[in-house]
């Protein structure tokens, strides 16, 4: 498929999970600027270095910085693409409007109680960065990637208080992209409650009725 979609939704609503299917199945390339930060803090890369301090406390991570990633994955990229976690404020989504044209966003809706729960059960893989949740999706082996055979660990800003921070500032800065989006025509509001497989569907129906 060759559609521009971004993917909007509170931290532990399902982003990284689901995005990571849907560009399997719909051959687009993914795009999260979570991964692409968190890769920058394992390499040790200045720009690593300053975001570990915002990502750290739960806080988004300055424009000029997530931008200069996002431009170098976007211009020039072929075909369909995915964004997960970009973007996070309304000046990152007209700055992606400088860049492509963003034909849907697909917001995944859960309520917050579901939230926290999700995110203090997440294990990341430190190698290849594959997400388990504890209950819904747990390794074959404890604290081992089925992938890659990685240790898995959680993600520092997981803790409970910096989560409390981050949907905080998700519904201060991000939420608005949900009506800006809506404005446009462009907005797929899909339930974000349920097994991985039940959301998985209703979000890939909800694209491919969008598409036709
Ligand atoms: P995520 O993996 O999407 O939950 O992102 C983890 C953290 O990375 C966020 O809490 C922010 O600190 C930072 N981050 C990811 N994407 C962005 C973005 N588009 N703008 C600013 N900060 C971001």
């Amino acid at each position: 498929m060759d559609a521009r979609i971004v993917l909007l939704g509170a931290p532990g609503s399902g982003k990284g999970t689901q995005a990571k299917r849907l560009c399997e199945e719909f051959d687009l390339t993914l795009i999260s600027t979570g991964d692409l930060l968190r890769q920058a803090v394992r390499d040790n890369t200045p720009l690593g270095a300053e975001a570990k301090r915002y990502m750290d406390a739960g806080k988004l991570v300055p424009d000029e910085l997530v931008i200069g990633l996002i431009k170098e994955k976007v211009e020039g990229l072929e075909g369909g693409f995915l964004l997960d976690g970009f973007p996070r404020n309304l000046e990152q989504a007209r700055m992606l409007d400088g860049i492509t044209n963003v034909d849907m966003a697909v917001e995944l809706d859960v309520d917050e109680e579901m939230i926290v729960d999700r995110i203090v059960k997440r294990r990341s893989c430190r190698q290849c960065g594959e997400v388990y949740h504890l209950a819904a999706r747990p390794p074959k082996t404890a604290d081992v990637c089925d992938q890659c055979g990685g240790e898995l660990y959680q993600r520092t800003d997981d803790s409970e208080e910096t989560v409390r921070e981050r949907l905080k500032v998700y519904h201060e800065r991000t939420q608005p992209l949900v009506d800006f989006y809506k404005e446009r025509g462009i907005l797929i509001k899909v339930d974000g409650r349920g097994g991985i497989d039940e959301v998985y569907h209703r979000i890939a129906d909800a694209i491919r009725g969008f598409a036709k």
